[in-house]
């Protein structure tokens, strides 16, 4: 059986960048699912429909091919890495990923990749929906501000948006991420919550090395 690392938290937290840093380190597969939701919502921007048609969207899924590998997402055969970044993508992502048949079908897919090899699976319902049975399961957070000054020096965000603009941005989707009716963003019961706000990456790559070196001589 695959080991799997489940990371969640809201946005800006550092998910990425530490499931990145912990992959290269022991040696697993990096899946960021919140990619997936991206490109669905771009797919959907591209071809104008109204987001709010829960139906339109969910029947879309049948027109969309992902590619899904650690450094790129490939949109029906288009490389979508960069453009799923976008400020429009941004403030249409919890839309589109409020809908259960659009979670359903991404949900499917990142249970197959993390069958077949060990995993970093990061998000906001890795450890309470997609891998319950996680052999490790972290919850990252920090302040809105923290998160929101990480956001406007990280180098994939290239919208040019002021600090107090992402700031919005970033509450805005966490209020909706938190409260949405399925898969809302929160801790599993078991997961170990590291609040980064005053942590380095190499701190807190280590700590969760650490609590991995726990587990995984248990199983
Ligand atoms: O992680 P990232 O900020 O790129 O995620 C974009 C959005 O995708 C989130 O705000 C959330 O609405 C959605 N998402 C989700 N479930 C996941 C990953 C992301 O609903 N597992």
């Amino acid at each position: 059986m695959s080991h799997t690392i489940a990371i969640d938290g809201p946005a800006g937290s550092g998910k990425s960048t530490i499931a990145k840093r912990l992959a290269a380190r022991l040696g697993f597969t990096h899946l960021d699912t919140g990619a997936m939701y991206r490109a669905i919502t771009l797919f959907c921007l591209q071809e104008g429909m109204d987001l709010n048609d829960e139906t339109a969207v969910v029947e879309s899924l049948d027109r969309i091919r992902l590619r899904v590998s650690p450094d790129a997402i490939v949109l029906n055969g288009t490389d979508v890495t960069e453009e799923i970044r976008s400020v429009a993508v941004n403030a249409h992502v919890s839309l589109v990923s409020s809908y259960a048949g659009v979670r359903e079908h991404l949900v499917a897919m990142q249970r197959r990749i993390a069958s077949a090899q060990d995993s970093i699976l990061d998000g906001r319902d890795i450890g309470t929906v997609v891998l319950p049975q996680a052999d490790l399961k972290i919850y990252l957070t920090a302040s809105p501000e923290v998160r929101a000054k990480r956001r406007l020096h990280d180098e994939k965000n290239t919208s040019r948006q002021s600090y107090e603009e992402i700031l919005k941005a970033i509450q805005e989707r966490d209020l909706y991420d938190s409260n949405r009716a399925v898969s809302p963003l929160r801790p599993a019961e078991d997961a170990v919550i590291l609040d980064t706000s005053a942590m380095s990456l190499d701190e807190v790559t280590e700590r969760i090395v650490e609590e991995f070196s726990h587990v995984s001589t248990l199983s």
